[in-house]
């Protein structure tokens, strides 16, 4: 196929807008699939991808002897950058993109695609437009104002029944520009994205730009400089179809010997061996911005929860993994994720994969120790951060910031600038884009969006804001480390790393929480939170001996034994936490769950 009959596109949608019904029409129409009552939704593969609504899988399609990529991208309604860059490595792999738009839900399209910066050329389509409540005209209008792009002859089309589908097709093939690309030229590919199949082993979706790739070619990544064999390659149709040969302009996979998913990175570029050429700008390796504990509950499971892990990553690789001892949970694992909906996704997968419970510790961004002799350290987990600062040795902390961009009815605007100020975040911009729609742009440090942020945009605009953000570096910030002690003994599991401003707060949080969940033990237990060293949080919990047996008046002694067994039982369950105290498995959940 020469290049010039190649489309490369996506189509980009909130979630629900008809993104996965438009992508089987049009592969129906092409004649890529049968048309039967089976085919809804061939392109959403993975379950957890279709729950959250991230849907990033390549697939190609035949028109008139085009050979057209095609390649979906969702984004939540409260959006997430976690994935922009693989996403931005997708749309690298293509020249255009469908913007497609529900004809009932225009209010709650945001301009979330501004954030990958491509140069891409796109085309709006309205769909749904067989509703009764579709309001073309309104949605036109919110797509001019929103995206700045001309609408005067915007396409409506009903996925769901195939009306204007059709004519979709010379609409890509006039206005998406063919890929540029040299067949004769060194072979040269961007790998956009990798999966681990079963009987397959690791796929890769590449890009060509130039050049031929044949089987038995061989291989070298730009990054790693390790060269692979090609053991076979193909197009997927909408699952993969094995072909003599992809040339430029082509999107297909290839798989080679490559053992994990972790040996290539995405964003990577791929020549042959002995032809160097360029390598395609803005890689770089994934980077973890979230980083968590993860404990098996029963410490016996360790081995298990480890052989759960090292299957899941085989697919992802872009979560790290280091192994950690805890005194209060034993062994167990920190993981690193690109941000809190990947984090969230990867626990999803997990409880699926592995149905013994976990305990996860708070989630923490990577902070950065500046020193006075310029050295720099990365902390990743609060036990790193140091129990006294020497202003001597220490001359700052830096913390991760991310721009923030909301997208809301106006009424919503006080709300939205009470919870961005009450998260540390300076407001940059405030801007109409339509009669009664905003656009506002905040920027805030990274752990103020870790947690209950989200929750609590939507609680407080109904679910009509919506909310992208982008990394934006590192900023100074006057952090100190809380503890929790009980009996005097830090409990690891729970310090962590907070602005000074809310670290009290945070420190009596934790200790009436503890004061909840403990029950009496045989002695005394003091639960002190101390922020920045300074102890600024006590209870206690008076001594008792729990009777179990108290409600068995005299008499029968075989249920007597069996409540004192029953006693036994549970305590071997229990986790000595730290100065000597037990806390049930169930309790230490409680506690790490409900935040
Ligand atoms: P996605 O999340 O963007 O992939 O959206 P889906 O393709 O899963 O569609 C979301 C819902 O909208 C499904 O229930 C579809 O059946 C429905 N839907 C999609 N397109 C149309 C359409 O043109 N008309 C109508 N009435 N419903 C549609
Ligand atoms: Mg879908």
């Amino acid at each position: 196929y020469p290049p010039e009959k190649i489309r490369n596109f996506s189509i980009i949608a909130h979630i629900d807008h008809g993104k996965s019904t438009l992508a089987d029409r049009l592969l129906e129409i092409s004649g890529t699939i049968q048309k039967t009552k089976e085919n809804k939704q061939v392109l959403d593969n993975l379950k957890v991808e279709r729950e959250r609504g991230i849907t990033v899988k390549a697939q190609v399609i035949f028109t008139n002897e085009t050979v057209s990529m095609f390649y979906q991208v969702t984004r939540n309604n409260v959006g997430h950058v976690d994935f922009s860059y693989e996403v931005s490595r997708s749309l690298a792999a293509c020249q255009g993109t469908l913007l497609l738009v529900d004809a009932c839900q225009a209010q709650t399209i945001a301009n979330f695609y501004l954030a990958f910066g491509q140069d891409l050329k796109i085309i709006p389509v309205i769909n749904k437009v067989d509703l009764p409540a579709a309001d073309v005209e309104k949605t036109s209008a919110q797509i001019e104002n929103t995206f700045e792009l001309d609408t005067s002859d915007i396409k409506g089309i009903s996925a769901k029944t195939g009306l204007g589908v059709e004519e979709l097709f010379p609409e890509i093939i006039e206005n998406i520009p063919a890929p540029v690309g040299d067949a004769a030229a060194p072979f040269r590919a961007l790998l956009f994205d990798t999966w681990y199949d079963k009987y397959a082993g690791v796929i890769c979706l590449i890009a060509v730009k130039d050049g031929v790739l044949k089987k038995g070619d061989k291989i070298v990544s730009g990054y790693t400089k390790l060269t692979y064999e090609i053991s076979d390659l193909g197009i997927m149709y909408p699952h993969r179809v094995s072909c003599e040969r992809l040339s430029a302009g082509q999107v297909g996979f290839v798989t080679m010997n490559l053992k994990s998913t972790r040996e290539a990175s995405i964003g990577d570029t791929f020549y042959k061996q002995g032809q160097p050429t360029e390598l395609f700008e803005g890689f770089h390796p994934a980077q973890s911005m979230v980083f968590a504990g993860l404990f098996p509950v029963d410490s016996s499971k360790h081995s298990e929860l480890q052989e759960a892990l090292d299957r899941l990553t085989l697919n992802d690789a872009s979560v790290s993994i280091t192994k950690e001892n805890s005194a209060a949970l034993g062994q167990g694992f920190r993981l690193g994720f690109l941000g809190t909906l990947h984090m969230d996704v990867f626990r999803q997968r997990l409880e699926e994969e592995y149905d013994t419970p976990v305990i996860n510790t708070m989630p923490t961004v990577p902070y950065i120790i500046q020193y006075t002799n310029g050295e720099q350290v990365k902390i990743r987990n609060p036990s790193d951060f140091p129990e006294n600062i020497s202003t001597t040795k220490i001359q700052s902390f830096l913390e991760p910031m991310v721009n923030g961009t909301f997208v809301a009815p106006d009424k919503y605007l006080g709300k939205i600038i009470e919870l961005c100020n009450s998260h540390r975040g300076e407001q940059l911009d405030c801007t109409y884009i339509s009669d009664n729609r905003i656009m506002l742009k905040y920027r805030l440090p990274m752990a103020e969006i870790l947690t209950s942020f989200y929750d609590r945009l939507k609680s407080c605009t109904s679910g009509y804001a919506s909310f992208d953000y982008e990394e934006a570096g590192y900023a100074e910030a006057d952090l100190v480390k809380v503890n929790i002690m009980l009996n005097s003994k830090p409990v690891d599991a729970l310090s962590c790393i907070c602005h000074r401003s809310n670290s009290e707060a945070v420190a009596k949080q934790w200790v009436h929480k503890l004061k909840n969940v403990i029950e009496r033990q045989l002695f005394e237990i003091v639960i002190q939170g101390s922020a920045g060293g300074k102890i600024c949080a006590r209870e206690t919990i008076k001594a008792a001996r729990k009777d179990v047996t108290a409600k068995c008046y005299g008499g029968d002694i075989t249920r007597k034994m069996k409540l004192l067994d029953k006693q036994k039982e549970n305590k071997k369950k229990m986790k000595r936490v730290a100065g000597g105290v037990e806390l049930s498995q169930e309790a230490f959940l409680s506690l790490m769950t409900d935040n």
